[in-house]
Parts: structure tokens; C-alpha cells; sequence
């Protein structure tokens, strides 16, 4: 059976996907502008602090307990940022919404809603069903 529209319809796919990630592109955007800001202002939170100044025990256990919290977070804002940056990057180069693993293309659903991920659903499902077998 010869389809007549597949290559067309590949066309128009393709355009349409391209559409879908330039939207996504801004939404990257914004998310890489809110986490600088974010980490900006947890930096700023912490020089108003002055440990010395700080009157008894209690305070300084929950100095030390925000101080860990604090960093934590900017780790995981840290690891978040990075992937907005390499998908950014995979976006101009062309090759973003690709599966790092089959290289099928990753639905742009899935991309909208999480757009930093680097595996299509299928090997995302493997992934996670190899990481539960290792855990035991
Ligand atoms: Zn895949």
C-alpha cells in the first residue's frame, strides 16, 4: 500500500513539532530566568546572617539546619538549571526531544510537560523498571 501524503504529512509533522518546541524553548527560558533569580535571592538571604551574632545553641543548630536545607536546594536548583542549559543548548543544535537511548523522537507531549527529559517514555519506563530491580 503506497501512501500518497506520508512525506508530506512527515513535513507537516515536523512543522508542527518544530512549533511545539520553540514553545518549549520559552518555556525554558522562563524556568532558567526563575532559577538564577531564585538562587540569586538565597544567596542574599544568607550574608544577612551573621553566625557570631547568633545568641544560644538552639539557634545555631537551626542555623546549621537551614544552612544544609539551603544548600541542598541549590544543589537540586544547581542540577535542575544544568539540564535547562543542555536542553537549551540541544535545541539550537537540533537535536533536542531526541532519546538519548533509541533515538526516536520523544513525544512533544511529554515534552511539554516535562521538558527536560532525555528519554523517550519507553526507555524512561526501562530505566526506572532496571533501577527498582537493582534496588531490590
Ligand atoms: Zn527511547
Amino acid at each position: 500500500m503506497i501512501n500518497k501524503r506520508g512525506k508530506s504529512k512527515t513535513t507537516e509533522d515536523n512543522k508542527i513539532r518544530k512549533n511545539e518546541i520553540e514553545k518549549i524553548r520559552k518555556i525554558l527560558l522562563t524556568q532558567k530566568e526563575e532559577l538564577i533569580k531564585k538562587t540569586q535571592d538565597t544567596m542574599l538571604d544568607e550574608s544577612e546572617f551573621d553566625k557570631d551574632d547568633l545568641p544560644d545553641e538552639i539557634d545555631h543548630a537551626s542555623f546549621e539546619y537551614n544552612q544544609s536545607l539551603t544548600l541542598r536546594l541549590r544543589d537540586r536548583e544547581q542540577y535542575l538549571l544544568n539540564k535547562i542549559i543542555k536542553a537549551l543548548k540541544m535545541i539550537d543544535e537540533g537535536t533536542y526531544g531526541i532519546c538519548e537511548s533509541c533515538g526516536d523522537n520523544i513525544d512533544i507531549k511529554r515534552l511539554m510537560a516535562r521538558p527536560v527529559a532525555t528519554l523517550c517514555i519507553k526507555c524512561k519506563e526501562e530505566q526506572e523498571r532496571r533501577e527498582r530491580i537493582q534496588e531490590g
